[in-house]
């Protein structure tokens, strides 16, 4: 089956044109692993035209990230896309998407963008919310897929559509794992073999909080938070960020179970930064 690249806004904004019919679209920075084509997946399910868009987005970089060293392997990726079922990549270049003389930006306010990752990487919900809202403007979806292990970035680009009266549907999919847990990731390729094991103790945190909540019946979350650090930190490679119980919807911690909480665990293993959570509810 045949494909299509737009490799700039004008080609895109063209070949959109000539779309009819339902259109879904994926936005991702690329190096596609299967969490990314699980998304695909559920784009093909929503929509007779599933767009991808790969772009390694500056913006959302701090200025000591890893943004000249994040991954990228267009070749594979538009192979992965395409036998996923993507039918049209938009594969940009940053002079496309940030001409000189571009000033302006979404700049999320609401509280929950404050916490964990927003409080963690000052301006990444600046650079997230700004380049999806140009990508949804390129692209003109009816749908837009995206994953729940970047809980709170959905959550943002939720209030952002909403606030914004932006006419897309949101979906958010499920976090798709390798076979021993570990979340997939792009940045995944960071870690050493013995890091990767080190990095296990995450997904083990995560079925522990399930476990201890809905089966055990433990309503005292702080107390747990305690037990779940101890699996996490697995070696001194493994340094806990930010872990702990918050509500789903607003991000604030809870100290006590009642109807769903969200464990959250970012984590730095070896130099490489993960992120996973769970949302556990009865
Ligand atoms: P990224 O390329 O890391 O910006 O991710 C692109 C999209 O894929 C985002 O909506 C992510 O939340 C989603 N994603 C990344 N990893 C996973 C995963 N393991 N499972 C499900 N979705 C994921």
């Amino acid at each position: 089956m045949s494909y299509t690249i737009a490799k700039n806004i004008e080609e895109m904004v063209a070949l959109r044109k000539r779309l009819t019919g339902k259109v879904a679209v994926v936005p991702t920075m690329g190096a596609l692993h299967d969490g990314h084509l699980s998304l695909v997946k559920i784009a093909r399910q929503q929509a007779e035209h599933v767009l991808m868009s790969i772009f390694v987005n500056p913006t959302q970089f701090g200025p000591n990230e890893d943004f000249e060293a994040y991954p990228r392997d267009l070749e594979k990726d538009l192979q992965k896309g395409r036998s996923a079922g993507v039918d049209v990549f938009f594969t940009p270049e940053v002079s496309s998407m940030y001409p000189g003389g571009f000033a302006t930006y979404v700049v999320p306010e609401s509280p929950l963008i404050q916490k964990w990752e927003g409080a963690a990487r000052p301006g990444h919900f600046k650079g997230v919310a700004t380049i999806v809202l140009k990508l949804f403007n390129v692209l003109q979806p009816h749908v837009a897929v995206f994953g729940l292990k970047d809980f709170q970035q959905l959550l943002v680009i939720r209030k952002m559509v909403a606030d914004l009266n932006v006419p897309i549907e949101i979906i958010g999919a499920p976090i798709h794992r390798e076979v021993d847990g570990l979340a997939m990731s792009s940045r995944n390729v960071y870690l050493s073999p013995q890091e990767r094991v080190r990095a296990l103790g995450i997904n083990r945190s995560l079925k522990r909080a399930q476990k201890a909540i809905l089966e055990e019946g433990q309503t005292d979350l702080l107390q747990l938070t305690e037990t779940l650090k101890a699996l996490i930190v697995t070696g001194e490679e493994v340094s806990i960020e930010y872990a702990l119980f918050v509500h789903p919807e607003t991000l604030e911690p809870q100290k006590t179970f009642e109807e769903k909480t969200l464990f959250i665990v970012t984590a730095k293993v070896g130099r490489t930064r993960l992120l996973d959570n769970i949302l556990i509810q009865k």
